[in-house]
């Protein structure tokens, strides 16, 4: 979790002892909480500031290049395919002049939880999620939405889901294997999701309108490597 709800803090000393930890993570000794003013945005920091050539590749298309995700990066790339991090890894170029930063969306640990060698027709397909963007407003006729009859989640399908995620973010350990292996020093990394997914528990499924803290159990890993 990026933060823990702290009690009986205030957020100045709370937010002073996160910003340090930016020394930790970066390998530098100079980074205080006004260095990220006025932008506030990582990639910001790491280009103008700390020098970095700074790189995305995402597999959602939720944060595709027109977003406001994409601001202060040299490069940023929405990938052909939602789930192959390896795909990303093979295709990383290294500025040997600047130190480089990377970040890599990665989407096998989404919903259909499919790995790359899976064909498409073989995803388990549920109604109302699958190709949400594109049947959104299929359901919408002069302004109003058409009435739909309820669906009920079927708690044996659920659980097939979730084994499958619990099998992406394996499958995704060798791919990051491999990623330390091809990454130069003096190279940061941040590899994340977009968010959490539930699996039934208290009545949910996937992400959305759900203040759930499964939801905000984003697979997040981050370091430099030096
Ligand atoms: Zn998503």
């Amino acid at each position: 979790m990026p933060h823990t709800s702290p009690s009986n803090v205030y957020a100045s000393e709370y937010y002073k002892k996160d910003f340090v930890r930016f020394n930790e993570r970066l390998g530098t000794d100079n980074i205080e909480f006004k260095s990220l003013v006025p932008k506030m945005y990582l990639p910001c920091f790491l280009k103008d500031t700390m020098g970095y050539k700074t790189n995305a590749m995402v597999s959602l298309p939720v944060l595709n290049p027109k977003t406001l995700i994409n601001t202060g990066f040299d490069s940023y790339r929405l990938m052909d395919s939602h789930n192959d991090m390896r795909a990303m890894v093979r295709a990383m170029t290294f500025s040997e002049e600047q130190p480089n930063f990377y970040l890599l969306n990665v989407g096998e640990t989404h919903y259909p939880y499919a790995l790359p060698s899976e064909p498409a027709n073989e995803w388990p397909k549920i109604s109302g999620v699958h190709g949400i963007f594109k049947h959104l407003d299929d359901h919408i006729v002069g302004g109003k939405l058409l009435e739909q009859k309820e669906k009920h989640f079927d708690q044996a399908k659920l659980r097939t889901l979730r084994q499958r995620q619990i099998d992406a973010v394996r499958y995704l350990d060798t791919v990051v294997e491999e990623l330390l292996d091809t990454v130069p020093k003096n190279t940061y990394v941040t590899i994340t999701a977009d968010h959490g997914e539930l699996f039934g528990e208290e009545g949910y499924f996937g992400h959305g309108p759900v203040q759930h803290d499964k939801v905000f159990e984003v697979p997040f890993v981050e370091g430099k490597i030096r």
